[in-house]
This record gives C-alpha cells, structure tokens and sequence, in this order.
C-alpha cells in the first residue's frame, strides 16, 4: 500500500495551527469509529504499526518507491517507515531523510505527531485522513471543502481518501485484535543496528502514550491541562495553593503533552527557553516559553515553563487540544505547567475547576473561582 500522497509537509505545525471547533462529520463511506478503544493500552502503538503496515510494510529503510513511483526529486518524496517527507523531516533535525534515522527515533517522532493528531481531531479515525492528505486537508475534509471520495494528488494516488481510511481502519481493527502491534521486529532491530547515526540529532521526546486519554477527556467544554495519568499520581496536587498570587503549579516531567483546559483563541506568546535559575543571572520572561488563551468571555488561560510550543497568536484552540510540551524554561525551580486564569484582568483560583474536572467531571465557570484563599501568602499583584 504505497500510494502516498505529497500532502504530509509539516504535519504538526499545521495540525495544531488554525484549527476552528467544526462538530466532527463523516459522510458516506466512512466506516464505523474505533473512537472508544482510542484509550485502550498499547493503542498508540497498534497506530503506530497500522501506519508502517499501510505506508511502508514496516520498512525503516524504505526510500525507493516514491523514486519509482515518479515523485519528484526534493521536499516531496516521503521516506522511512513512515513515509515522512523531505520537508517534514528536515524540520526534525540530525537526519536527512527520515529512512537515515534509527526505527526508534523514526518511532518517536510519528508517535508524537499520533498524539497531537488524537488531541485535535478526537478519534482515531482521522489518524488515517491527516497521514494521507496533511492537517490542512484533514480540516478541509471537515469542513466539508474535500469529499471522501476525492482522489488527492491524482498523478500519484488512484486511492479516494475514504478508500485509504477504510482500508487503514481494516488494517487497525486487524492489529489490535490480534494483540500483537508488533508487525516488523525483526526489520526494526536489523535497522537500528545498521543504520548510521547522525551527528546532531534531536533528542527523542518523551511523551505518555497514554495521554490521548486525557486528551479525550473534555467535560463541560474543558479538560484537564495535564494526562490524567499523572494528575493520579498526586491528585491532592491540584489544590495546592500557589506561592503568592492566584494560580497552580503541576509538577510534570518535560516533554508532558498539555493540553487546552478552555477554547478561545492565542493572544499571546512567550518564547524565553532558558531557565531563571541555571542558566542566566537576568530573567527574560518570568513564564519562560508560554501562551495565553482568550475565551469568547475575555477570560486568559495562561500557560507557562514549555519546553516545546509550535502555536502563533491567532490561532483558534480547542479544549483538551494539546497546546505545547511540559517543560522548566522561565522562572523555574523546576519542571512544571504554571497555569493561571485571569477573569477581567484578575487572577482567579483554578484549584476548584481543576479538582471538579478530576473528581467529578464536572467544570466550573471561570467567573465564579475565588479571587483569593489558594496562595501560601498574601495575595500580591503578578
Ligand atoms: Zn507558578
């Protein structure tokens, strides 16, 4: 299964980029979701294969067919297990074309982009729309601008967009029922072995395959900022008072995935990567690299301390949308997500929706948090 479309340049960035609430809408062939076993153990990893299996019949070493197959020479040919394009790799660093990485670098990297993709578009069934035609066209499909029966880039692909998402599905439903996401072991282990390193590659992130739970997990139009599954670790954390203003701290490893508790819309952003504490004697930005988020009510999400954020202002977000990766850069004493909201310009206390969202599942407006009562000292303006 080779026909690959040419539309997978910059994959992530655009996922996350300019998406606007749309209700989820498949027509015609679209076969049934397997939305609810998006959270199941090991689901990422089914993906993972599914896309080997349909993309590559998980060859890390594949670079030849979109030679063959007459793409051009350059930022359109897609390589590597999972068909990543010239142009979306090279953004990746240390290699110059996914085949030259190593399965597991390859690996993580198409296991971040799965989660961002569940983050946005909510099921899995979309994972199948956004690796064959890009994000943009995945939101175009949603909007209803691409049918499913459209064939994308036809001087390379016969297969319609539902045709592939079908087949992709049969292929998903095929691996998980058999238990064994595993499909090309032994090809993985030769590739890591043989294939040379490059100098200056990225390092891996880290990520929780099991945050796209979390990310599903949106109640009352918000979600929890944070994979439950480290919220469970010490959920007594969430009502924690914060030092001297109103606002929480969460302790999160870099590289955590974090998520959009409320929709509105990026006002602003900080891009400071260095660490208060270590790195520098002067500040450049208490939040480090952040963003804040304004709802249609004029209320400001603020997230700060990212080690990672691909967003830019005026970008529509979306609850339990992932925004950025957890990270320790800014006024920092170590890694955590700062999160504050400001309603009319005040800080409130996001201690009661936070714990509401998780023991309860219930939201709370943001208009009706105290103003004060959840710092260790006396309220100070930030
Ligand atoms: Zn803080």
């Amino acid at each position: 299964m080779h026909k690959v479309a040419a539309a997978l340049a910059a994959l992530v960035t655009a996922v996350v980029a300019g998406l606007v609430a749309i209700p989820l809408v498949i027509g015609g062939d679209s076969p049934p979701t397997a939305a609810a076993s998006v959270c199941a153990t090991g689901d990422s990893d089914a993906i993972l294969a599914t896309i080997r299996d349909r993309e590559s019949g998980g060859d890390y070493h594949e670079a030849s067919h979109a030679r063959a197959a007459g793409y051009p020479t350059g930022s359109g040919n897609p390589t590597g297990a999972y068909q990543f394009l010239y142009a979306t790799w090279a953004g990746y660093g240390g290699y110059r074309e996914a085949y030259l990485a190593p399965a597991a670098v390859q690996d993580a990297r198409a296991r971040h982009d799965v989660i961002t993709i569940l983050a946005t578009f909510g099921t899995v069934d979309w994972v199948p729309i956004v690796w064959y035609i890009g994000a943009g066209g995945a939101r175009d499909v949603r909007a209803g601008k691409i049918g499913l029966d459209d064939v994308p880039n036809p001087a390379y692909n016969t297969i319609s967009i539902g045709g592939y998402q079908a087949r992709w599905l049969d292929a998903y439903q095929r691996i998980t029922s058999s238990g064994d996401p595993t499909t090309t072991t032994t090809a993985d282990a030769a590739n890591v072995t043989t294939l040379p390193t490059a100098p200056g590659v990225a390092t891996t992130t880290t990520i929780d395959a099991t945050s796209t739970c979390a990310a599903a997990a949106i109640v009352d139009g918000d979600a929890l900022p944070l994979p439950r599954t480290i919220l469970d670790a010490n959920p007594e954390r969430l009502a924690a008072p914060h030092h001297d203003y109103p606002a929480i701290d969460l302790p999160a490893s870099v590289g955590t995935p974090v998520y959009a508790i409320h929709a509105g819309v990026v006002t602003h952003i900080t891009s400071y990567h260095d660490n208060c504490y270590t790195d520098t004697a002067t500040c450049g930005d208490l939040c480090g690299v952040g963003i804040s988020i304004t709802d249609p009510d004029g209320t400001t999400w603020i997230y700060c301390h990212a080690s990672q954020l691909d967003l830019t202002v005026g970008a529509a977000i979306t609850a339990g949308q992932q925004i950025m990766l957890s990270g320790n850069s800014g006024h920092s004493s170590g890694p955590h997500l700062h999160v504050g909201i400001r309603v009319g310009g005040v800080d409130h206390c996001p201690q009661p929706l936070l714990t509401a969202l998780y023991k309860t599942g219930r939201a709370v407006p943001a208009n009706e948090l105290p103003a004060s009562g959840c710092t260790y000292t006396a309220a100070t303006s930030s």
